[in-house]
């Protein structure tokens, strides 16, 4: 009997995913794989600490599928990651195209399914591609179950990030977290490992411009920060997922000046509300 009952639930629960993918607008695709795959990423296991098997298993969620997220998950799959999975409720505008990963077909569309769809034509070691076209609030967690998850949302909604901050902990997720400064001349990531810092610990004035936190909706966009940026962001993925090396956990990068920035190693504050459970 409780074959049974357990058979219906499943199958139950199937639907219901099924069916909440399908008013969700959740779609899949499927970087090739190359007969030859062991060539593609000869290079890369050369180097330190390097474990293609790992990266092969590894499922990374990006929250926002614009600048930063774009470079991200195209080196993701260049690499061979094992699924990567996009969450972006935003469309395409033509103010998009002179630094984010589409084209002028994709023009009003949603940026994860148009992003998604578009690395699965980067990718040449079987990389799996799930667009949801919904806030990364709006994404299942347990469904995903992220190895880590990327914050590469814009400044337009700020609590965005605090929210995937406490999402992160709640679900001891390793979570990388981005962003640019208004003007488009610097910009950080840091990465917040359960037990340690939290993103809100890494908010200190003397650590990141007040206004890399700033919302200022039409700002100043480049190309050029996102690369920066992008990079970081890869490799701290790649020391959460093997052993590549890495002794800092935030890095503010200012592309005009050499007074500013360089990687630290930011400790948990003792004032801060997400790491002491104490409200906000
Ligand atoms: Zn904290």
């Amino acid at each position: 009997m409780s074959t049974t009952g357990n058979s219906g639930t499943s199958l139950w629960a199937a639907v219901s995913d099924r069916w909440r993918a399908f008013t969700q607008g959740r779609r899949e695709w499927c970087c090739p794989t190359l007969r030859a795959q062991a060539r593609v990423s000869l290079r890369q296991e050369r180097i330190v600490g390097w474990d293609q098997r790992r990266l092969s298993q590894a499922t990374i969620l990006i929250a926002g599928a614009g600048g930063i997220g774009g470079e991200i998950g195209e080196g993701a799959v260049q690499k061979g990651a094992g699924c990567v999975h996009f969450a972006d409720f935003d469309s395409v505008s033509p103010t998009n195209l002179n630094r984010q990963k589409f084209s002028s077909r994709d023009l009003w569309r949603n940026k994860a399914l148009c992003v998604a769809r578009e690395m699965a034509r980067r990718g040449f070691m079987g990389t799996r591609l799930v667009a949801h076209p919904v806030a990364i609030q709006d994404v299942d967690i347990k469904k995903v179950r992220p190895d880590v998850i990327v914050c590469a949302v814009d400044n337009q909604i700020p609590s965005t990030r605090l929210q995937v901050c406490r999402l992160a902990r709640q679900h001891s997720i390793p979570a990388v977290f981005t962003g640019v400064t208004p003007d488009a001349s610097g910009g950080y990531v840091f990465i917040q490992k359960p037990g340690n810092a939290c993103w809100n610990c890494a908010l200190k004035p003397e650590l990141l411009p007040a206004a890399a936190a700033a919302t200022c909706p039409e700002s100043p966009a480049s190309v050029d920060i996102l690369k920066v940026l992008g990079g970081l962001a890869l490799y701290v993925v790649d020391t959460v997922l093997m052993d590549r090396p890495r002794d800092w956990n935030f890095w503010y990068v200012s592309l005009s000046t050499s007074g500013l920035g360089g990687p630290v190693f930011v400790s948990p504050r003792s004032e801060c509300p997400i790491c002491t459970g104490k409200g906000a």
